[in-house]
């Protein structure tokens, strides 16, 4: 079989050009950061961070970091505070993500975020990652570009060798130099906490804000560990094939159950990257209705299917 593979494009200004356009048309670029090679898609385009998640096959929906060229930049998606704008001073940009309160009218994905009322976001130092952000003129979401399980790469031949023709451009800056991820630190808290070590030192934050919680210490060390976290208000009944009282169903596929008070389809082709990309959206529409539960309709179990299904066992699941 042939495979068309990407084209690897070199980092000059037609490449940078290149890439950012293929951004804003939803495509996914692999580009370079101070850390390692990024998987690049516009965070606020929920198809193309679909296509995130299913080149990278990961089995459950982890939140993604939105990158921004500026501090002025992320703060315009998240709520800062005084933590925030004094980190920002000083660490960015670099390998600091700061989980901040999303703004109301933050345009970023729900997927991106897998539900979640907070934000990760980061400025990159990388001149190339600075360049394309700053051309694409949106908040781009970007995990390292490999699959799931594979050692994260720090070349552009690395990314071609794992994600292949998966990923529609490789913009080639040359080997990356940290190859540690990004400190992560929570700052929408009563306290900040350190979320993941990385790139900026533990004790170099605390010298600006104080001790720092450290999540291994916490019930969570991340999002979605928690067997009913951010789970809808209204109780939900997965693989649902017919109506019981009246329920809303989220419906998937082209054989829709009648009697439900109120359907909406993830993808009535049965297309599970549309599914995904429409699933925290739909999820949240429906918990604002006034029905007594949603039910389910079977999802696939297979590709984005495993993590469709994993979220809504976790949104099912009792609450805690
Ligand atoms: P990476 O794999 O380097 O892209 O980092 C993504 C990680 O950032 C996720 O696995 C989460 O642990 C963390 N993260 C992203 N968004 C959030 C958020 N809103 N709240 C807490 N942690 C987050
Ligand atoms: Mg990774």
């Amino acid at each position: 079989m042939v495979r068309t593979l990407p084209s690897i494009v070199t980092a000059d200004a037609a490449g940078i050009a290149a890439a950012a356009r293929a951004l804003r048309d939803g495509r996914l670029v692999a580009l370079p950061t101070e850390t390692v090679y990024g998987l690049a898609a516009d965070a606020t385009d929920d198809r193309a961070v679909a296509r995130i998640y299913a080149v990278k096959g990961r089995p459950t929906f982890n939140p993604l970091i939105s990158h921004v060229p500026d501090a002025e930049g992320a703060f315009a998606l998240v709520r800062e505070n005084a933590w925030a704008k004094q980190l920002a001073t000083a660490f960015w940009p670099g390998p600091l993500t700061m989980v901040l309160a999303r703004r109301d009218n933050c345009p970023v994905s729900l997927l991106a975020t897998a539900g979640l009322d907070t934000l990760a976001v980061r400025v990159p130092a990388h001149p190339v990652a600075r360049a394309v952000l700053a051309a694409a003129g949106r908040p781009i979401a970007a995990p390292s570009a490999n699959r799931s399980g594979k050692v994260s790469p720090t070349t552009a031949r690395h990314v071609e060798d794992d994600l292949g023709g998966d990923v529609d451009l490789i913009l080639d800056g040359g080997a990356c130099t940290v190859g540690v991820e990004s400190t992560i630190v929570d700052l929408s808290g009563a306290r900040p906490r350190l979320l993941r070590p990385g790139g900026i030192g533990g004790e170099d934050l605390e010298r600006l804000v104080g001790p720092l919680e450290h999540a291994t210490h916490c019930a969570v060390v991340a999002p979605g560990m928690m067997a009913s976290h951010y789970a809808p208000t209204l109780p939900l009944r997965l693989d649902a094939t017919a109506s019981r009282g009246r329920e809303a169903l989220l419906a998937f596929g082209a054989d829709v159950p009648g009697g439900f008070t109120l359907v909406l389809n993830l993808s009535s082709r049965g297309d599970l990257e549309e599914a995904a990309a429409n699933l925290f959206g739909y999820l949240r529409q429906l918990d604002r209705t006034s029905v007594d539960g949603i039910a389910v309709a079977p999802i696939p179990r297979h590709g984005l299917g495993l993590a469709i299904n994993d979220r809504l066992r976790r949104a099912a699941a009792p609450r805690q």
